[in-house]
């Protein structure tokens, strides 16, 4: 394969690659960008290296992801809310030649600015390894340290080119993308622009108002966000517009939030992925979608999931990671013998193969011998009108081995709360305290951290 921003250019000079608020930039120019970046970066960094990307969403950020591809570069792009323990603690661990940053970090390590230009002889474009690793992300820290997953050129190839085949795609087709890049999410978007030839808009501060204008504006047709953001959008007033893609992963979406964007004909799609399985690898189709609300759709070919004995997702497809960096061990532990990967996420299939993820293993309730999922729990506290946020984690309990206790951002009242919640769970899944909040701990991506909760209960 050559590099995908040297074909793009080729193919589509003058088609529309990058829109931000500052810039429009077709194809050839992006290209023509990335190949003087990376001629002028050839003199420190070679073949193999790592670098960390650090810095908000941004033409540059964009310019340097491609610049990373035609040096055959592992580009390791770090969250920029990492307190600075964290950030030390993964620069280390990515062993990066150099971090490409526009601020001052105290680090040992050398830094580059994301516009570095230097006189240099223009590089050669070559073929690239299909098994070269492209990416070195790290997971979302969900449950604890993240993980840093290496994630190869096919990987990312075979995650866009599944999905589009699953999906469909159109030369329509326009990407926004407002999670960050340092996150699945923002970064397969990337990706699967160059290798489809879609322009993607690019937003780095997720803003409900903003987003309904650049849906709006740009006609925007694809766009991935997380369970709250849709919510929020929803609040602001998102209507169909030209989205014919809303994909909403990352964590379990609530039903009321699901049919709220539904019923306005938005057509949301349920998906389902990790940073292991470089993005999405089921996904619910719309016309799938209220004969099977609540499921993450049937595996993307070709992918296969099943699901063990004891309720766990397992996956074996081209878009596996091909390990945890540096960590045989933890690589190891996470397959199978026969190759599958152990997602440590419950789930089940139906009949037809569509998925129902059902929670973390990690954060299974088991409540006087019964399965009670978190979320679940907090799919029904949202339904409870004037409930605004909810988590729900297990607590020891001599009697019941464990309870479940919620933490709600909401004005309902306790009592309010326990009667409308008697209506709609078992009573073996009903919190038995609630905690009042003014906000629940999320990342940079908008995810509920349950393990922050644990720590409280
Ligand atoms: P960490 O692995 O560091 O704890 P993380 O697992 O949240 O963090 P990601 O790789 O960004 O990091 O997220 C993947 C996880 O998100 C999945 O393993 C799953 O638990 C959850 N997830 C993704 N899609 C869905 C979905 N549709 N329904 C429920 N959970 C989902
Ligand atoms: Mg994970």
């Amino acid at each position: 394969m050559y590099p995908w921003i040297y074909t793009r250019a080729k193919e589509q000079p003058n088609d529309l690659a990058l829109v931000t608020d500052q810039a429009r930039l077709s194809w050839q120019e992006l290209y023509t960008a990335a190949h003087k970046l990376a001629s002028a970066w050839a003199s420190h960094l070679s073949r193999g290296d790592r670098i960390a990307l650090y810095g908000p969403a941004s033409q540059s950020y964009i310019i340097a992801i491609h610049a990373a591809q035609l040096l055959e570069l592992t580009i390791v792009p770090l969250n920029v809310r990492l307190s600075q323990r964290e950030l030390d603690d993964q620069l280390k661990r990515a062993q990066v030649k150099y971090v490409i940053s526009d601020r001052t970090l105290d680090t040992d390590i050398k830094i580059l600015p994301f516009h570095y230009t230097k006189t240099a002889p223009d590089i050669i474009v070559r073929h690239m390894p299909k098994h070269y690793v492209q990416s070195m992300l790290f997971t979302s820290g969900t449950t604890g340290r993240a993980k840093a997953v290496e994630q190869t050129m096919l990987n990312h190839f075979s995650s866009a080119m599944n999905a589009a085949r699953h999906i469909g795609s159109s030369t329509e087709d326009r990407f926004l993308i407002v999670t960050p890049l340092f996150h699945m999410s923002g970064l397969a978007v990337v990706y699967r622009a160059v290798i489809y030839g879609a322009p993607i808009v690019l937003e780095p501060h997720f803003a409900p108002t903003k987003t309904i204008e650049w849906i709006k504006n740009e006609r925007i047709t694809h766009l991935s966000l997380v369970s709250v953001m849709l919510d929020r959008l929803l609040e602001a007033g998102l209507r169909r517009y030209d989205l014919r893609v809303v994909l909403t992963g990352g964590g379990p979406v609530p039903l009321p939030i699901l049919t709220r964007a539904l019923d306005r004909q938005i057509p949301v799609m349920q998906t389902y992925g990790m940073t292991e399985t470089a993005s999405q690898i089921a996904t619910l189709l719309p016309e799938d979608a209220l004969r099977k609300i609540g499921s993450a759709g049937q595996a993307i070919a070709p992918t296969d999931i099943r699901i063990t004995r004891h309720q766990e997702i397992e996956v074996k497809g081209p878009t596996v990671m091909k390990g945890y960096f540096s960590d045989e061990q933890a690589t190891v532990a996470s397959f199978t013998a026969d190759g599958y990967l152990k997602t440590g996420d419950l789930g089940r299939l139906d009949e037809e193969g569509y998925l129902y993820v059902l929670d973390r293993r990690s954060d299974l309730i088991i409540s006087g011998g019964e399965n009670v999922y978190p979320a679940e729990v907090e799919s029904a506290l949202l339904s409870i009108d004037g409930i605004k946020e909810a988590g729900v984690v297990g607590r020891f309990d001599s009697t019941w081995g464990q309870v479940p206790v919620a933490f709600i951002v909401s004005a309902v009242e306790e009592s309010t709360v326990r009667q409308a919640i008697s209506q709609l769970l078992a009573k073996y899944k009903c919190p038995v305290t609630y905690v009042y909040r003014d906000a629940l701990p999320r990342n940079a991506n908008g995810k509920l951290l349950r393990h922050q909760l644990k720590e409280f209960v």
